[in-house]
């Protein structure tokens, strides 16, 4: 089933720039570059799923997006392709510091984020870090998170970072992810996302992705997202 696509963009032209690729189905009728495509190449992505070939189009042009789609439905290069091209084109490096943030619930699912974007980030120079806290220590990691480009993190690690680490710096922020959204409420830390959005600049990109869509991920959404396109997929083609 196709997905369902609601939600409009105002400005004239968005429309023209979307409509080359609106019907894509391969990764490789995108506009995207050739490391990225080399990446996704390497490791056998080829067809995408349905909330990818809805959001990806619509990301790359810059909107907010809010995703909604069940789980294992491929949401999470829906986000991380759209975030790796928004820095390879802005000629993101390592002196410009943190210019994109994926916050997840858990550490585990941190890391699959991660290890997904090592694979389709393979052939860029754009730096990553995972800021899940555990084991290793969080002083070690104060050194080092303001030179990294993508911070995959949970909400208290980051929280924690914005509050204790000097020079941790996000004023440049180009996108945010919430990921999970959902899960994110559902484990409580509903605070500690509004303490980490009045921290972050109101210029950039968000994109937000979902499971479900309960009152508190469209509350969510009105707070954390401007006039976003509603992608939501209901079955899985
Ligand atoms: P979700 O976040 O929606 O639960 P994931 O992004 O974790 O789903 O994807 C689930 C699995 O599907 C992962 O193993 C991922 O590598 C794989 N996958 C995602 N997109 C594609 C694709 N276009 N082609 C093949 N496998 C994919
Ligand atoms: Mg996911």
């Amino acid at each position: 089933k196709e997905s369902d696509e609601s939600g409009k963009k105002g400005e004239p032209g968005d429309g023209d720039a979307l409509k080359p690729y609106a019907g894509a189905k391969d990764f490789a009728a995108l506009p995207l570059s050739d490391r990225t495509q080399r990446g996704l190449k390497e490791h056998k992505f080829v067809h995408m799923t349905a909330i990818q070939r809805a959001a990806i189009p619509h990301a790359l042009c810059g909107h907010d997006v809010l995703g909604a789609a069940k789980t294992g439905s491929g949401k999470t290069l829906a986000f991380l392709l759209p975030v790796v091209e928004k820095l390879y084109r802005l000629k993101w490096g390592a002196v410009d510091g943190v210019g994109a943030i994926i916050i997840s619930p858990t550490r585990e699912l941190a890391g699959q984020i991660f290890d997904e974007l090592r694979k389709v980030g393979k052939h860029h120079s754009i730096s990553a870090g995972l800021l899940i806290g555990g084991r290793k220590g969080v002083d070690t990691e104060k050194e080092t998170v303001m030179n990294l480009n993508i911070l995959v993190c949970t909400p208290g690690r980051l929280l924690q970072h914005m509050d204790e680490t000097p020079n941790f710096d996000c004023s440049q922020l180009q996108v945010l992810v919430l990921d999970e959204a959902d899960r994110i409420l559902d484990m409580g830390f509903s605070g500690t996302l509004n303490a980490i959005l009045g921290q972050l600049p109101k210029e950039r990109q968000t994109m937000l992705f979902s499971a479900t869509q309960t009152k508190s991920v469209k509350d969510l959404a009105r707070l954390s997202l401007r006039d976003p396109e509603f992608l939501a997929v209901h079955a899985e083609s």
